[in-house]
C-alpha cells in the first residue's frame, strides 16, 4: 500500500499540496483526477520519489520515501511513465534503450537480455526488440516506456497524463494493458480526461487541495459526486445511470450498447 500522511509541498511560496492524506492499494487501478493546476503531477512526483514533501510522510509498502532515498531502491518499488513518450528514449534500438536502464540499476549483464525479452512480451512488443524506438508509434513508445519500468519488477506503476499525446488506438491498447498489469501491481493513473474514468477501480478526486476517495461503484450509484467536485460526468457514466448499471464490469461500451438494443 502507498500511504500519504499529512503531506504538504510548496514550490517557493506556492503551497500546492496542503496536508493531504490518502492511501493507494496494491493490485488495483487508482485514478487521480482534478482540474488543471490542482496538483496531480506534483502528487505523481511525490509518490514516485522524484521530489520530497516539506512536511508529512509518504511510504510505499514498508519503505519511507519522504526523505532522500536511493533512486535504485525507489525504482524497484514504483515505476513512472510520463506524458511525452519521446522524452524517455535515449538510444536507437529498443534493446539498447532498455539495457542501458537495467545496467544503470546494477542488473548483471547475463540476466539483462532475458529480463528485456520478458518485459517486452508483457507489453506485446517482443517483435520490436531490434527496432529504432524513434520510429515507433506514440502508443508503442509508451508501451516501451512501460516495459522499461516493469523490467525492474516494481510493485506500483504510475502514469502521469500518459495517454494525452497518443492516438485513440494507442490509448485503447494502453487501457487493456493497464487492466492486465493491475493483476500483478498497483496502477496509479493521473489524468484530466474524465472519459478515462471507466477504466478505474477507484478514484481520488483532488478538489480544493483535498483528496476524496471513491470506489467506482460509488460513482455508478451516484454520478452527481463528480459534479459536486466540479468535474463533468463522462457520457459513459450518464449512460450507465440511464441503464441502471451498478456493477463496473458492465462499464464497457459494447456491453452497454448491447443492453440498448
Ligand atoms: P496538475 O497536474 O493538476 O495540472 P500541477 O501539479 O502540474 O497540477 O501544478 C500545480 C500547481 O503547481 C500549479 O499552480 C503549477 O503552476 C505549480 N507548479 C507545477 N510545477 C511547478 C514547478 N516546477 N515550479 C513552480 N510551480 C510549479
Amino acid at each position: 500500500m502507498i500511504k500519504l500522511e499529512h503531506v504538504s509541498f510548496k514550490y517557493d511560496d506556492n503551497l500546492v499540496i496542503d496536508d493531504v492524506s490518502f492511501e493507494i492499494p496494491e493490485n488495483k487501478i487508482t485514478y487521480i483526477v482534478g482540474v488543471n493546476g490542482s496538483g496531480k503531477s506534483t502528487l505523481a512526483h511525490l509518490i514516485s520519489g522524484l521530489i520530497y514533501p516539506c512536511s508529512g510522510s509518504i511510504s510505499i509498502d514498508d519503505m519511507d520515501i519522504s526523505k532522500k532515498t536511493s533512486d535504485k531502491d525507489i525504482r524497484k518499488k514504483i515505476g513512472i511513465v510520463f506524458q511525452n513518450p519521446s522524452n524517455q528514449i535515449l538510444f536507437t534500438s529498443v534493446y539498447e534503450d532498455m539495457d542501458f536502464m537495467l545496467e544503470n540499476m546494477g542488473i548483471d549483464k547475463d540476466k539483462r537480455k532475458d529480463i528485456i525479452i520478458d518485459s517486452l512480451k508483457r507489453v506485446g512488443m517482443e517483435d520490436s526488440i531490434d527496432k529504432n524506438p524513434y520510429h515507433l508509434s506514440g502508443g508503442e513508445k509508451q508501451r516501451l516506456a512501460i516495459a522499461s519500468q516493469i523490467s525492474l519488477n516494481p510493485s506500483y506503476l504510475i502514469f502521469d497524463e500518459a495517454t494525452s499525446m497518443i492516438d485513440i488506438n494507442g490509448k485503447k491498447e494502453l487501457y487493456r494493458l493497464l487492466k492486465k498489469l493491475s493483476k500483478s501491481m498497483g496502477i496509479i493513473f493521473i489524468t484530466n480526461n474524465m472519459n478515462e474514468l471507466m477504466y478505474a477501480d477507484r478514484i481520488v478526486i483532488i478538489d480544493n487541495k483535498k483528496p476524496y476517495t471513491y470506489e467506482i461503484e460509488d460513482i455508478l450509484k451516484n454520478n452527481k459526486i463528480l459534479t459536486e467536485h466540479n468535474l463533468e460526468i463522462p457520457f459513459i457514466f450518464r449512460l450507465a445511470t440511464k441503464l441502471k448499471i451498478k456493477d463496473k464490469k458492465y462499464l464497457d461500451e459494447r456491453k452497454m450498447l448491447g443492453m440498448i438494443k
